[in-house]
């Protein structure tokens, strides 16, 4: 039997996984880690996402999620304004999505190899050949599912690995008296700090902040208390939640820059395929939504009805199509984050001129799939 090989096992992989699983293909997901495990993620999922995981019965509704209908924006000096998100959203902590995801899939009969990072992959008379730990794994079709950076982006020498990125995230889960209704986020000096709530009453309380503002305070701890305490709101956040990990998880070297959806052969999906600024909401949405117009298309591919090179030529026009547009509309709203009077004019936006702060939330939306 004909094998697709699905290299990350995160949203873009699982949801790879199960599809191309339903239609009966042989499927196995290479995942560097065991599941389930914590991610550095905002954790609110736009409801976009909500009618496609339900028709695959995939919908988390035993962990009753929380839904999310209202954004609060405060700037870096601690102005704030308030809208209603037009299509909103709910929050699931990654650790029990993934974990929840990838359970169904098992149970499906997908395999996985976890623990288990692949670090090489080549292409030759029309086979893949992953090297993955001790073992080289044959593959008729390689799904790059490995999420904003992996070792293979610089084995594969994609062209984006080669320049650094100033970007760090951290992520929190706590306690906290927010509304679960609301999903907050609030500027400090080159950064910005979403919160929503997530299962069990637990909120997720991420950032992203520029590197220097780390390498200036030399830890977290101070900087938080150096940079983000300068918004009031993050300071009596800070001070008054109930913090739930010894410490955070932190990642590094977040880029944005623009990738190629096809490389080497290997169809990228997610992240892989082009990152949309944290925090607008939406990542999680478009690596399932990838993941699926991906699989339709790979089905096809297998089943003998179009060519490889069809295959990637329709990759790229569909992604560009749906998600080029949003990636860069979220380039140009991160340029209101992180500065005080880029943060101010941002809210005095949405308090003044409510209709086109809601015209450029929802730009970086996308609908239903
Ligand atoms: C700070 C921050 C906040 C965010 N907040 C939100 C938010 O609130 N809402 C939202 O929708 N999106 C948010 N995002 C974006 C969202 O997290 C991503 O878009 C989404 O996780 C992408 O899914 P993915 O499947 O492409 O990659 P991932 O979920 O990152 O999965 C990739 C997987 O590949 C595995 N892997 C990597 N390399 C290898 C290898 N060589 N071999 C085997 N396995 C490998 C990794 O372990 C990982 O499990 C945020 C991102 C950041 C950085």
């Amino acid at each position: 039997m004909n094998r697709i090989i699905i290299i990350g096992g995160g949203l873009s992989g699982l949801i790879s996984a199960h599809l191309l699983n339903d239609a009966g293909m042989d499927v196995m997901v290479i995942e560097k880690k065991a599941y389930p495990f914590h991610r550095v993620c905002g954790e609110y999922i736009s409801s976009e996402a909500i009618p496609f995981l339900k028709s695959l019965h995939l919908f988390p509704s035993e962990y009753a999620p929380p839904v999310i209908t209202k954004f609060q924006l405060t700037s870096v000096n601690g102005k704030a304004a308030q809208l209603p998100l037009n299509s909103g959203g709910f929050g699931i902590s990654r650790y029990t999505f993934d974990n929840f995801l990838y359970k169904k899939a098992l149970g499906k009969g997908v395999r996985f190899l976890l623990n288990t990072e692949a670090d090489q992959v080549s292409f030759e008379d029309n086979q893949f050949k992953v090297r993955a730990g001790q073992s080289i794994l044959n593959a008729d079709l390689v799904i790059g599912s490995f999420g904003k950076r992996s070792r293979l982006d610089t084995t594969m020498k994609r062209g984006f690995i080669q320049n650094r990125s100033p970007y760090a995230g951290v992520k929190y889960h706590i306690r906290t008296d927010q509304p679960t209704d609301l999903i907050s986020l609030h500027n400090f000096k080159d950064g910005y700090c979403g919160i929503s709530q997530v299962e069990d009453q637990k909120f997720t309380l991420c950032y992203l902040t520029h590197r220097d503002n780390l390498k200036k305070y030399g830890n977290i701890k101070l900087m938080e208390e150096s940079v983000l305490y300068k918004n009031p709101f993050l300071k009596s956040l800070f001070q008054n939640a109930d913090f739930l990990y010894d410490r955070p998880e932190v990642i590094n070297e977040i880029s944005f820059a623009n990738k190629k959806r096809v490389e080497k052969h290997v169809i990228m999906a997610g992240d892989a395929a082009g990152m949309i600024a944290p925090l607008c909401g939406n990542g999680m949405a478009m690596a399932m939504h990838s993941g699926k117009v991906l699989s339709e298309l790979v089905i096809q591919f297998m089943n003998g009805n179009i060519s490889r090179e069809q295959l990637e030529n329709l990759y790229r026009q569909r992604w560009k199509k749906l998600f080029a547009r949003r990636l860069w509309v979220g380039r140009q709203l991160q340029h209101l984050f992180g500065a005080e009077w880029t943060s101010n004019f941002a809210v005095n936006l949405m308090k003044n001129v409510k209709p086109v702060a809601g015209y450029l939330i929802n730009q970086s939306h996308g609908s239903p799939f």
